[in-house]
């Protein structure tokens, strides 16, 4: 059995000179002294400084303070804004703020007018004290996953910004941070400004737990440092079959967690950056007692039961069922607990409908708690563990998924995407992958079940990018092959003009279009197509010619039974009166539309009851007049009409024989 103490355990530099200034000041000054915020995170230390006479209080605190107070400025800094208040009150104050915080202070507030970015917690003391200091645009993250949903693939900008990390911040977090970031901002500088302290206590503790059965760590759990060892020591641990992590804030904490102690074979105890050595001391000190205390008859009976551990995988039996909560006999001393938000994401399942006591359960162990002989169960995750593993199966299938849209991600103004769950698993879906089109809104995808494809994955980090718009275009390509597969030369189709150019129309016919030639538009001279055709016209259309290779396709629109000369006759003959209306004029008479692209002459000697010359002297392009057919010539295709005939039934028999055609 042996007990290792890491070489970083305990206070900083940071905090050792923090805790050196207010003793030197407790010392020195016979004045009351006013901290502001817990000047460490241990609740011994803070309660000894208490009795001592200094006051813990909040900025807000400030305007209530007596003129000779002396405010402390502990070692994470502060806002901007409470320095300006401290100015105008005209309070004593010492600054007891880092210095690697003050750099990035200065870092901040030397910016100028590039984004200050930086990643950390944003709700520390230190990262709002820094993020005040910015004179531009700042912004926080708090890790990859927020840097991910914040910036949809592809997003270039072109501003000049600056990055900066929380003096705490978890390096390799750090690292992968700084690389997605780089790929965005085309003009970025970056400071590592993560504290070395931090860095090498975080080093440090992953190699010690990798070595250790069990890792304590000594420090308060609002301590961020502190708890990201701790979640360092905790990772080590779920990775290989029985270690543990432990956080403890004092010695006094220990015994609830006697077995595991006992249990172990190598300890590691290290420290957060506010943790007194005297307390550290301690642990080391009671853990050693532990150890080498004799196996009580209790403990040896407690050891005959099976032990689980963190991370595994059981079958229990139902024990107790109440609508917050299931009991879960696991064959263990500890009870085990599972509770709603544990079991699913649905809201609104009746757990005393669904499961029974006496119901076997699928679990895994996520927290023991030894002191209460409980243990915290999830089927959740397991279920978690399966749904990952199908979206990972679906990534290298190629598989199209079903899943529920449940957030709508936006990034300031912009839609920065979509998360889609597939059962527990998430899977992110940035705007250019939703098929919407860019720009328009994407709430109303929110609650609609879509189909999507895996199109990238992070294994290590759980992680899934889906796509829509990549099963949109399968599936459209797959409507389109069966079309083609389909389609047959003279097969007829209603289809709608899409788009009007000078030499035809593309005219949509089901989930392609088709070309439509000027040539087909008229039956007479060519006209231009916008003459002929309007946006969105619906139009009767038939495959002229399909070429499979490269997928174009010809329509033809003239057919027998719209030649407009097929029309004319099946309505009209000789001695007929039709509205025609004028369309051009020439020296020897008027051109008149009788039908759709059909036109006649009326002679200048058939358009008044009077000798003409020139025919714009009776009529003009556009006017409307009545004539009467009294010539066809189907071999030469022209058409005679005369207004004389019914201004003068008596010329009219004469009329067709003194006609001339004319071209
Ligand atoms: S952890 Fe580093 S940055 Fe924070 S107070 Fe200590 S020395 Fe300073």
């Amino acid at each position: 059995m042996s007990i290792t103490v890491a070489k970083y355990a305990g206070f900083c530099p940071g905090v050792s000179r923090a805790v050196a200034l207010i003793e030197k000041a407790l010392k020195e000054q016979q004045r009351p002294i006013y901290c502001l915020g817990e000047l460490i995170h241990n609740r011994v230390f803070i309660e000894d400084l208490r009795r001592r006479g200094v006051t813990f209080i909040e900025p807000e605190d400030l305007e209530k303070l007596p003129k000779d107070a002396l405010v402390f400025i502990r070692a994470h800094g502060t806002t901007e804004q409470v320095r300006q208040t401290l100015f105008k009150l005209g309070l004593d104050s010492i600054d007891a703020t880092c210095p690697f915080v003050q750099k990035i202070h200065k870092i901040a507030s030397e910016s100028g007018d590039a984004e200050f970015l930086i990643i950390g917690d944003r709700s520390h003391p230190e990262v709002q004290g820094i993020l005040s200091a910015a004179p531009g645009k700042a912004s926080v993250y708090g890790g990859l996953a927020e840097l991910e949903a914040a910036f949809p693939e592809g997003t270039v900008i072109e501003t000049p910004a600056v990055l900066t990390a929380q003096t705490t911040f978890h390096t390799e977090e750090w690292k992968k941070c700084q690389k997605f970031i780089k790929n965005i901002y085309k003009h970025l500088q970056i400071y590592d400004t993560i504290c070395s302290a931090t860095e090498d206590r975080q080093k440090e503790v992953r190699a010690l737990a990798e070595n250790s059965d069990l890792t304590v760590v000594v420090g308060s759990k609002n301590s961020s440092n502190t708890v990201k060892l701790f979640r360092i020591a905790e990772e080590v641990a779920a990775s290989a079959d029985g270690k543990r992590a432990l956080l403890v804030e004092t010695a006094a904490d220990l015994p609830a967690y006697r077995d595991v102690i006992r249990r172990a074979t190598s300890i590691s105890i290290t420290a957060g950056a506010s943790a007194p050595g005297s307390i550290i001391q301690e642990v080391n000190k009671t853990m050693a007692e532990i150890m080498n205390e004799e196996a009580s008859f209790a403990e040896l009976l407690e050891a005959s039961f099976k032990t689980l551990h963190t991370g595994d995988k059981v079958v229990g039996t139902i024990s107790a069922v109440s609508a917050a909560e299931l009991k879960v006999d696991l064959g263990t001393k500890h009870t085990g607990i599972l509770v709603y938000d544990e079991i699913t994401d649905e809201s609104g399942i009746d757990l005393t409908e669904k499961y029974h006591v006496g119901d076997q359960i699928d679990v895994v162990c996520v927290k023991f708690n030894d002191a209460d002989g409980t243990v915290q169960l999830s089927s959740k995750r397991l279920d978690a563990s399966k749904n990952w593993e199908t979206v990972k199966a679906a990534y290298e299938s190629g598989e199209i998924l079903t899943g529920v849209v449940k957030e709508v991600i936006r990034k300031e103004e912009a839609y920065a995407g979509v998360v889609v769950t597939k059962g527990t698993a998430r899977v992110f879906i940035p705007a250019s992958q939703s098929g919407i089109a860019k720009g328009e809104s994407l709430d109303p995808l929110k609650g609609q079940k879509v189909n999507f494809k895996i199109i990238d994955l992070n294994e290590e980090r759980k992680r899934a990018v889906g796509s829509i718009k990549a099963v949109q275009r399968a599936e459209k390509k797959a409507s389109e092959e069966a079309f083609y597969a389909s389609l047959e030369v003279g097969q007829k189709f209603t289809g709608t003009v899409r788009a009007i150019m000078n030499y035809g129309a593309f005219v949509n016919i089901g989930p392609v279009d088709g070309m439509v030639h000027i040539s087909e538009l008229s039956w007479g001279r060519l006209r231009p197509p916008a003459e002929v055709l309007t946006i969105g016209q619906k139009l009767e259309v038939f495959v002229k010619h399909f070429d499979p290779e490269t997928k174009r396709i010809s329509l033809g629109y003239k057919t027998p039974e719209n030649d407009p000369w097929k029309l004319f006759t099946d309505k009209y003959a000789i001695g007929d009166v039709c509205d025609v209306k004028v369309v051009s004029l020439m020296p020897f008479g008027a051109f008149a539309e009788i039908i759709p692209e059909l036109d006649g002459l009326i002679h200048n000697t058939q358009l008044a009851d009077k000798p003409v010359n020139n025919p714009g002297e009776v009529v003009k392009v556009g006017d409307v007049v009545k004539a009467k057919i009294v010539g066809i010539d189907l071999d030469s295709k022209r058409i005679n009409l005369s207004v004389k005939a019914l201004l003068e039934p008596a010329a009219e028999e004469e009329a067709p024989a003194e006609a001339p055609v004319e071209e």
